[in-house]
């Protein structure tokens, strides 16, 4: 028998130990001298395995089949890549614009949607801002409950768009979820977030979230993009929204969700970008209550065949970051064409399994290698993995989980 690759131990006070197994997720506390490899309690939960076993090939066999996976299908459609905002961190930049989705292209959506109908579909309306097509939205939404296709949606939106006819059909259209960006205080959001013609949004995106939560069931997702510039001001929007929104929060209708904004390799635009450790820092001073250990990370929808994304001109896209840029596309569901060398090399062509830091790596079944971008520009050693986990991180995970001062 032989300890598990994946063994990450954290000594604690009085002799005692905790062991992760990043592998498995089993985690137990234990005196140290109780660490070996012929404890019945460690050979139970993977602590210990057999001196044969492959423990790579276990976490590979399960991210490969997580690529080629079709339980069900998750699309994301952007009925338009225009938006009326204007947010200087848009990764979208040049690409917002074009047109709403016209007939011929909503008609392809709709014989795409019909051919994965065998399994159920989740949506998510994207955009741009998706609610400016709302026709393209109603037309397809329309055509699923028509044909009984089994679906629910969700829609990322800038939620300044309320129209008494989206009030009136956003629980018809099996819409469940909207994700409404609030970048910080009334101050801060209005001096990121503001209309093309320089108007800024904060009190009208108030008065939307109390419509859609009054004259629907949607639940909202109140997003915050969290930086160094606005993240001592998050408890102050927190406090704002949870009197606002009393009862919402109550029931379990509206979360903040605080999402650090990513310092991706060749990004230039974020100096202002958290650390991993100092986000972690920031939910606990301001989330006190949250306390989890990491869990099993498989593929992104780069990757994954169950995962497409539908242009408003109806090419097929794999990650949300490549939506309007034609360069990227794999294909377009106007003709029904997929660039298979396009999609396999987005897939497979650098995995975790090729760069040398990842396979090294105890933290691999928790990171996966991070971004998929990000982890091909790896290969030839010119960046570094872009890990969303590191030792000093999984560290205070576990003794913040178990309420153990360092
Ligand atoms: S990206 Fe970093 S943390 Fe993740 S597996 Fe690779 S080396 Fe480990
Ligand atoms: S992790 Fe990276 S590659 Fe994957 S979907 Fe997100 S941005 Fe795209």
């Amino acid at each position: 028998m032989k300890m598990s690759d994946y063994n990450i131990e954290i000594p604690i006070k009085d002799n005692r130990m905790i062991v992760f197994n990043s592998l498995s997720g089993a985690i137990l506390k234990l005196p140290s001298d109780a660490y070996t490899t012929d404890n019945d309690m460690l050979i139970r939960h993977k602590f210990v395995v057999p001196k044969s076993v492959n423990e790579i090939d276990l976490y590979k066999y399960r991210y490969l089949a997580a690529i080629y996976a079709t339980l069900s299908w998750h699309i994301t459609i952007a009925p338009t890549m225009r938006c009326n905002f204007n947010c200087p961190y848009c990764f979208e930049g040049n690409n917002k614009g074009g047109r709403i989705m016209n007939k011929g292209v909503i008609n392809s959506v709709k014989t795409f949607l019909k051919s994965k109908s065998d399994k159920p579909i989740a949506i998510t309306w994207f955009g741009g801002e998706p609610f400016l097509g709302w026709k393209a939205i109603s037309d397809i939404s329309e055509f699923l409950l028509s044909e009984n296709i089994k679906f629910h949606a969700t829609a990322i939106t800038n939620g300044s768009i309320c129209t008494d006819e989206i009030l009136k059909n956003i629980d018809i259209y099996k819409i469940k979820r909207l994700q409404i960006t609030l970048d910080g205080n009334q101050e801060q959001h209005d001096s990121k977030r503001k209309f093309k013609t320089g108007k800024p949004s904060f009190n009208l995106l108030i008065e939307n979230i109390h419509k859609f939560l009054s004259y629907t069931n949607i639940k909202i997702s109140v997003r915050v993009n969290i930086d160094k510039s606005n993240s001592d001001s998050f408890p102050e929007l927190r406090k704002y929204l949870h009197s606002e929104f009393k009862e919402f929060f109550a029931n379990g209708r509206v979360l903040i969700s605080p999402n650090p904004v990513k310092n991706r390799t060749d990004f230039s635009g974020c100096s202002d970008c958290l650390s991993i450790d100092e986000f972690y820092n920031f939910e606990q001073k301001n989330i006190p209550s949250l306390k989890y250990l990491p869990s099993h990370r498989g593929p992104c929808s780069l990757r994954c065949r169950s995962s497409i994304g539908i242009g408003s001109d109806g090419l097929i896209f794999k990650c949300l970051e490549h939506f309007g840029d034609s360069s990227k596309a794999i294909g377009s569901i106007l003709n029904s064409t997929i660039d298979l060398q396009k999609e396999a090399k987005y897939a497979i062509g650098v995995l975790p399994f090729d760069v040398e830091e990842c396979m090294s790596c105890k933290l691999l079944p928790v990171c996966g290698g991070g971004c998929a971008i990000d982890l091909s520009k790896c290969i030839d050693k010119k960046y570094k993995p872009s890990c969303v986990i590191n030792y000093s991180l999984l560290k205070k995970q576990i003794l913040n989980y178990y309420s153990i001062d360092e």
